[in-house]
């Protein structure tokens, strides 16, 4: 697939791109890649890369490929990596061939760290992982030169192969680069390049006791499986003079590979690092990874958000140099658009109160046509049966009325959508006075919902046939964090725990009666709930639904304050 860029305005990294290809330094070749390490489920900041780099390559007949950057067996596991292909596929991309690992180049970069050693320029440190780490120094200040660094490559050769075959224990030697102790750049100062960890890896098992690092895996990755322009989030701008020089080092296979970095998408009310994600499923602070208030992908499935909203809105966020926070609602506007050209309309009752209309005629049903989606003329109509016995939303009822409350109350009338106009004429009180039954009567002349005298109402409530009425469980959410942004320092400066900003009720439940077409909906089908919202019907069970967003575009109130 090839065409134009749907994108506006071009971003700096299509230009890195475009530029490469006029002045042809990979002979017009893009390949790029996706490298998610196995430890987590993705979310809604990967789908941002996801898009980049499948979609940047696809703009230039260029190839794109899944890879599993699997170097920390520690936190690794199979079942990520089945779940991160499924969510790719259910994102609209696909790798352009099957999915690489990390662990497939192990022999590779071995072979690679002896060619460094035989030419003096990595070596073996016995110092433990906190004396390196002090060592290092800091801005400004000095390197400390391992005792080890001067070895031989001989016997750095020696002591290498011995750490590979077994010889030590975990953590009792490092290999590292021999750079610079004193460079400006601390990924410069002798990076380690190997640890000893006696950790079996999900898939070579037991065959390695030596692992290689980010910086050592990553960029010699690239290079073996041909990626000519590597994409990453900016925290990796510092590591690239590192990246550079591994490769510059090495006798390579194909051209050299460079990175760019671009700003990782923050959100406001959301935490997006999968570290943070795990705590709340440990805690159960949510159901699972896939809990439709989690910003994973397989959270934002479940909770009924179309993959090509998430694309339009990560097309729209567009690609920068300098981080920054995209609100929330922006992302949920992006939803909105797209399901309410694509969501079939459907009356629920969500907190059922019962309407008796007492003029009704005993036993009679009518069957009246209601709009499947006023968008989508081919949606066509249904039939929705109509009853003396209805539900109604406790909120559309009150006995006092409030100021400038228009829905039902005794003496007024009202419209019931796609029915008839119904005056309220009583209540029927329980012995704590709350309201447990309203009554009123009906105009058969309003069939359809409107007068043929002209008369008008105030407002159009939503109802259910009570005896035709299927029970749903519908959960309502609030945010997940209260806080716009969570875990921000407080007024002392101090970053705080996010956990500390969840919102303390951000799931309610309910018990509704919805309408009889709901009992056919697929499962993960959405649909909005006139005047309640979209609402996708559960993954597992359709008789469940989420409240997917609201009808009312926040993003559009934001937009508007900003300007006042
Ligand atoms: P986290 O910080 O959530 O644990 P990570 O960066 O460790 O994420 P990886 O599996 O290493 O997760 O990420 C795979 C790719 O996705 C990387 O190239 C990374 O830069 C990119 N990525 C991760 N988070 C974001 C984000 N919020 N915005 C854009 N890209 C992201
Ligand atoms: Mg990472």
């Amino acid at each position: 697939m090839s065409g134009e860029s749907p994108y506006e305005s071009i971003d700096f990294i299509r230009e890195w791109v475009r530029d490469d290809n006029e002045a042809a330094t990979y002979d017009g070749r893009v390949q790029t890649r996706f490298p998610p390490e196995p430890n987590g489920y993705l979310h809604i900041g990967h789908a941002k890369s996801i898009f980049l780099n499948f979609r940047l390559a696809e703009e230039n007949d260029g190839v794109c490929l899944l890879r599993f950057d699997d170097t920390n067996p520690e936190t690794e596991d199979t079942s990520y990596v089945e779940a991160i292909q499924e969510d790719l596929a259910w994102l609209g991309v696909e790798s352009s061939g099957p999915p690489r690992y990390a662990s497939d180049y192990f022999e590779q970069l071995y072979t690679w760290a002896e060619s460094l050693i035989e030419r003096g320029l990595a070596y073996v440190d016995d110092q433990d992982a906190e004396t390196i780490s002090t060592q290092r120094g800091g801005f400004g200040q000095p390197g400390v030169e391992s005792p080890h660094r001067d070895r031989s490559p001989e016997e750095n050769l020696g002591l290498f192969r011995q750490m590979r075959d077994g010889a030590f224990d975990d953590g009792s030697k490092a290999l590292r680069a021999k750079i610079d102790m004193q460079a400006d750049n601390m990924w410069l100062r002798d990076p380690v390049m190997y640890r000893i960890r006696r950790v079996p890896h999900h898939r070579t098992e037991d065959q390695w006791v030596l692992y290689p690092t980010y910086d050592w895996a990553h960029g010699q990755s690239d290079a073996i499986e041909g990626v000519t322009h590597s994409i990453c989030t900016l925290e990796f701008a510092d590591h690239r003079p590192l990246y550079d020089w591994f490769l510059d080092h090495l006798d390579l296979p194909s051209d050299q590979p460079r990175q760019a970095e671009f700003a990782r998408l923050n959100l406001t009310h959301t935490v997006l690092s999968k570290r943070m994600l795990r705590s709340l499923v440990e805690s159960g602070h949510v159901d699972s990874w896939d809990d439709p208030r989690m910003p994973t992908i397989r959270g934002l499935r479940r909770r009924g958000y179309p993959p090509s909203a998430i694309e339009a809105f990560v097309e729209r966020i567009g690609v920068a140099k300098t981080n920054s926070t995209v609100e929330i609602e922006l992302l949920e506007s992006f939803v909105r658009t797209e399901l309410n050209q694509t969501a079939l309309r459907r009356m629920a009752v969500v907190k059922p109160l019962k309407l008796t209309i007492t003029n009704w005629p005993q036993d009679t049903v009518v069957m009246l046509d209601a709009i499947n989606n006023p968008e989508d003329p081919e949606a066509g109509t249904r039939q929705v049966a109509f009853s003396g016995e209805l539900w109604i939303e406790q909120d559309d009822f009150r006995l006092e009325p409030p100021p400038k409350y228009y829905r039902l109350t005794p003496g007024r009338e009202v419209r019931l959508r796609s029915a008839f106009f119904v005056t309220a004429t009583d209540a029927v009180l329980d012995d704590d006075g709350n309201v447990i039954e309203v009554l009123a009567t009906y105009d058969p002349e309003t069939q359809g919902g409107s007068a043929p005298d002209g008369r008008k109402v105030k407002s159009t409530l939503h109802w259910v046939s009570a005896p035709h009425a299927v029970d749903a469980t519908v959960h309502l959410y609030e945010r997940l964090f209260e806080a716009e942004h969570p875990g921000a320092a407080g007024d002392d400066g101090e970053a705080r725990d996010p956990r500390d900003d969840l919102h303390p009720a951000s799931r309610e439940t309910h018990q509704a009666k919805v309408e009889a077409a709901l009992a056919d909906v697929a499962v993960g089908e959405v649909v909005q709930f006139e005047r309640l919202g979209y609402f996708a019907a559960d993954l597992d069970d359709s008789r469940v639904f989420h409240r997917t967003v609201g009808l009312r575009d926040e993003w559009a109130n934001i937009q508007k304050r900003k300007k006042s």
